[in-house]
Formats: structure tokens, C-alpha cells, sequence
């Protein structure tokens, strides 16, 4: 950057002040992470620090010039014009950002310095904090109706068996209860960063099996793992991951159908797959499950025990230990869960 131009006919008071000294200002704002324009009475941007060309992708020779020219932001500008607003916050049309912009004066005589913050990444996680806040009050208010309900029945005088069936609806949407919150605190976790990744041998086979009898799965599994793959991962994370997929694969195929799980070493990852015979999912759904709460069909699912945050879990799982995790439609019906993860597998001959 020729930081001489700056200190030329910026400041006529000034024109004894050694040029070094005029242009600081300018130097100090090239580093500054926030964007910084430096505008004329005319709106011409005369200066523009890196964080701001690299937003708006100027170069500085494209300086100066009209700020609509080089921004194509007419709300830009309007927000400097509109001088009693000192701070305005933002929605630009040919970016996707929210940004505030505060117009302080500049160093020169009409001259305006406006910085620009990015927010959108902030705006983001508030309605994300929002849509979460809203889906678990949602899916808590069933559950709670529920429980009201057979709690207000088992209240009054009652013969035996409808007793039995009011505490037995009691018992399970407590459970229901119970796994939210359960979930909840799992996902928390995950996502404070908490558990530390610990690596070790780990025997897929045998790891399925315990998930089985931890997740009381009566299912016909079948376990193939590439001959001589060693897989290495977190033990803990992984069956919790596996623990998802497999009881997803259990609620949504037909009892008497085989899961299956498959792993092998594909272009330097370990991919483990858990296949089931089910109804499968249709694609536009396939993104979208692994968000919280999401649901393909909650009429249905209302059915089956299930919180919704099974697949987030799973997918904050994989991203923890360095991996990702998809869907696509299994040959010949039902649908695949992959999960991959880029340990280095070891081999032996
Ligand atoms: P849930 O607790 O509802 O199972 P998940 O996050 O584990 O929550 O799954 C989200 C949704 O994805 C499920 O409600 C279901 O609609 C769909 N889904 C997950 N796994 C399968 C599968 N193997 N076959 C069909 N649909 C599935």
C-alpha cells in the first residue's frame, strides 16, 4: 500500500505535518479487524482497510471512487447519509450479510470514517438459539399433556386395568421426558467441546454387540469388516455414534429384516455403514434429519420412542472425532447411514 497518497491534501491545516504522520490514522485503520471506509462529502471512497476490501473484494487501486460503484450497496450509503443514525444495522442485497454500520467523523476536513461489522454470524446463532429454544418447547409440551392427562385420570376411582393403563402411559412419557433430556445433555456436551477424543483398537464386531445389548436391540445384526482392518477411533464415541444408527435402522425396518454394518478403508478414511430394509427416506430429507428435532414424518414418529436429536448427536459425534456423516438410499430398498472417519487404518496383509 502507498501510504504516501493518504498523507497528500488530506488536511490542508496540516500541511506542515510530516507526511508519516498525516497517513497513521490510515495505517492504524489497515489492520483493524473491523472494515473501515474512509468517504468524502461526495461519497467517494478514498480509503478502504483490508478487512473491508477483502468483504467487499476492492482493490486498492479501484480507490477512489463513488461507495455505490464500488460496493453496489445502495443501504450502504443511505445509512452514511443519513447522518443523525449513528449506528444501522443492515441486510445487504448482493451479499448475504447483515451488517451495522457506524459513521463517526474522519480525520480531514468532511470527511466520514464509517466502520462496518459483520453480524451475520451472530444474527445466525441468535435464531438458531431461537428456532431451538421454540422446537423444544414443542416437542416438551406433548410428552407433559401426556403425562397430565393419565396423571388426572389415575386421580379419581378407577377399575384396575384402566389403572394399570394410565400409569403404564404415565411411566412411558417420562421416559419419553427422560430422553430429551438425556439427549439434551449429551448434545450440550458435545458441543461445550468437552469430551476429549481418545483413541484406541477398537473391534467393530465386538462393539456392536455390546451396543446391542446396552440398547436391548433384538435384531438380527450382521457385522463385515474388511479382512486385516485395524479400526482405530474414540470406543465411546463411536458406539454412541453406532448406538443411533442402529437404533434408528431398528424403529424405522420391519423386525424379521437384517441390519447390516459394514467398514473398510476408502481413500485414506474408515467408512462404517449400517444398512437397514425399510421404507428408506426420500432425498430432500436427507440434510435435513441430522438437524435437531427434525422429523421426517412426526405423525409417525410420534409412534415410535424417539427424541429427534438422535442423528445431531451423531453428526456432532462424527465432527468431533474428525469425521462427517450422511445418508443416501441402499441398493435394492432401505437406506444407508456412513460414517466417515479419517483415521489412518492399518492394514495387515
Ligand atoms: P428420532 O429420535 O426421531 O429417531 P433421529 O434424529 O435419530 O430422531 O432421526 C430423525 C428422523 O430421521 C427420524 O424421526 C426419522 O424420521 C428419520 N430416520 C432416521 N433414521 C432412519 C432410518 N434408518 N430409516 C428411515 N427414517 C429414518
Amino acid at each position: 500500500m502507498d501510504w504516501s497518497r493518504f498523507a497528500l491534501g488530506r488536511r490542508r491545516s496540516d500541511a506542515s505535518a510530516p507526511a508519516h504522520i498525516v497517513a497513521l490514522p490510515y495505517r492504524l485503520l489497515e489492520e483493524a479487524p473491523l472494515m473501515a471506509l474512509v468517504l468524502d462529502q461526495r461519497m467517494q471512497v478514498q480509503f478502504a482497510n483490508r478487512a473491508a476490501r477483502e468483504f467487499f473484494e476492492l482493490t486498492p487501486e479501484q480507490l477512489p471512487d463513488s461507495l455505490i460503484i464500488l460496493t453496489r450497496e445502495l443501504r450502504v450509503e443511505a445509512a452514511i447519509r443519513s447522518g443523525g443514525e449513528i449506528h444501522s444495522e443492515i441486510r445487504l442485497v448482493h451479499r448475504p450479510a447483515t451488517v451495522l454500520v457506524t459513521v463517526v467523523p474522519g480525520y480531514g476536513p468532511g470527511e466520514i470514517v464509517a466502520f462496518v461489522d459483520d453480524l451475520t454470524e451472530l444474527r445466525r446463532l441468535q435464531t438458531v438459539r431461537q428456532e431451538f429454544v421454540a422446537n423444544l418447547s414443542h416437542e416438551l409440551r406433548t410428552p407433559i399433556t401426556s403425562l397430565r392427562l393419565a396423571a388426572e385420570s389415575l386421580v379419581g376411582e378407577l377399575p384396575e386395568a384402566d389403572r394399570r393403563r394410565f400409569a403404564k402411559r404415565a411411566l412411558k412419557e417420562a421416559d419419553h421426558l427422560a430422553a430429551i433430556v438425556d439427549n439434551l445433555r449429551q448434545l450440550a456436551e458435545i458441543e461445550a467441546g468437552r469430551p476429549a477424543v481418545r483413541r484406541s483398537r477398537v473391534d467393530l464386531a465386538e462393539l456392536v454387540v455390546e451396543v446391542r445389548r446396552r440398547n436391548r436391540l433384538d435384531r438380527d445384526l450382521r457385522v463385515e469388516v474388511q479382512p486385516g482392518l485395524a479400526i482405530v477411533a474414540d470406543r465411546e464415541k463411536l458406539a454412541q455414534a453406532l448406538a443411533n444408527l442402529l437404533d434408528n435402522a431398528a424403529k424405522f425396518s420391519p423386525p424379521e429384516e437384517p441390519i447390516e454394518v459394514d467398514a473398510r478403508s476408502i481413500e485414506g478414511e474408515l467408512v462404517i455403514t449400517v444398512r437397514d430394509h425399510g421404507q428408506g427416506i426420500s432425498p430432500e430429507h436427507w440434510d435435513r434429519i441430522f438437524e435437531r428435532f427434525y422429523k421426517v414424518d412426526p405423525a409417525r414418529s410420534r409412534e415410535m420412542p424417539g427424541t429427534g436429536l438422535g442423528l445431531a448427536i451423531t453428526k456432532h459425534l462424527a465432527q468431533l472425532m474428525g469425521g462427517r456423516v450422511w445418508t443416501e438410499a441402499a441398493e435394492g430398498g432401505g437406506q444407508v447411514f456412513a460414517l466417515a472417519l479419517p483415521v489412518e487404518p492399518i492394514t495387515f496383509a
